[in-house]
């Protein structure tokens, strides 16, 4: 079937069918550009054998792509005026399910073991913006099986998660994304290929997920709550940033041993750290501390 939505005219129509009035709160920006939903659907790489979870389907502009592309898609939308308007425009498509849910409410394993077999799903969206970070949080940190992350997000966001140390954007969202994917920026996308339009400059971006993460850490959880507590206070030396968080109990001499362990300098910032020596500076706390009966938290 092929899509219908995805230009002006035909999403003012279905907007104005049912006085839809735009939610500020859901962060709706529609897609009106078909070029940029090609893109989107050709980057993600979907195929006919794939389940793929949509976030914030809106009037189904994408689902439609998605759909024609996929196996299976399961749409999850918030807003309670969008599911009728869903029903609509997707009535002709059999491989679609909508879910009206908070997606940071779904469990994404159980509808992976359900709709996929458990096996990985390829996740698509042009994501609400105001929580975009614990969207891709939650997608990494839960191990919910997922192949890769095809997403819209504010461009400065699509920045951060592609840059290293040395750079203001670096930060733990950074870490995280390089740790769990390798990140591709598929286009930047301007205001104008939304409606309406949003004040800030999109970009697609696909996050493929490593199968084992390019550096080796005994417990990955820790060394997050040390980029965390790095990065809180990106201001201050490492040795501030960790003694200061009250997510970890180290004291101040045995951060100052693991830095000169490491052969950093006293004055070491944690803004300045790579993946690699995060990994390391966990190592040597899971080592040193948490293994003789004195864990972190
Ligand atoms: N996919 C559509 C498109 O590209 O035209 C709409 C994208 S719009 C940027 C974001 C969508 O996410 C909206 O439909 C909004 O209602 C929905 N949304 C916002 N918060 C959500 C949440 N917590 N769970 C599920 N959907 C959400």
């Amino acid at each position: 079937m092929e899509p219908k939505l995805g230009n002006p005219q035909n999403t003012i129509a279905v907007i104005q069918k049912y006085n839809f009035v735009f939610q500020k709160k859901y962060g709706q920006n529609f897609l009106i550009d078909t070029h940029v939903l090609d893109k989107i659907i050709t980057a993600a790489g979907i195929t006919n054998n794939d389940m793929v979870l949509e976030i914030g389907p809106g009037i189904g502009t994408m689902t439609q792509y998605l759909a024609s592309a996929a196996r299976k898609v399961i749409a999850v939308e918030i807003d309670d005026h969008l599911i009728p308007i869903l029903e609509d425009t997707l009535s002709e498509y059999d491989n679609v399910t909508i879910l009206h849910d908070d997606i940071l409410k779904v469990n994404i394993t159980h509808l992976a073991s359900q709709y996929n077999g458990g096996r990985p799903v390829k996740v698509v969206a042009n994501l609400p913006y105001y929580i975009t970070t614990p969207i891709i949080m939650g997608l990494f940190e839960k191990d919910v099986p997922v192949d890769n992350i095809t997403v819209m997000v504010q461009k400065e966001v699509a920045d951060r998660m592609q840059v290293g140390p040395g750079s203001k954007d670096y930060g733990a969202l950074s870490l995280a994304v390089q740790y769990y994917a390798e990140p591709y920026l598929v286009a930047n996308v301007p205001p104008n290929c939304f409606l309406p339009r949003p004040k800030v400059g999109s970009a697609v971006i696909r996050l493929k997920r490593y199968s084992s993460p390019p550096v080796s850490v005994r417990d990955p959880a820790l060394m997050f709550r040390l980029i965390r507590a790095s990065f809180n206070q990106r201001r201050k030396t490492l040795q501030n940033g960790l003694s200061n968080s009250p997510d970890l109990s180290l004291s101040k001499e045995q951060i100052a041993q693991a830095i000169l362990a490491l052969g950093m300098p006293a004055s070491v910032r944690g803004e300045t750290l790579t993946l690699e020596q995060f990994a390391r500076l966990a190592d040597y706390f899971f080592e040193h501390t948490h293994q003789k009966g004195n864990p972190l938290c």
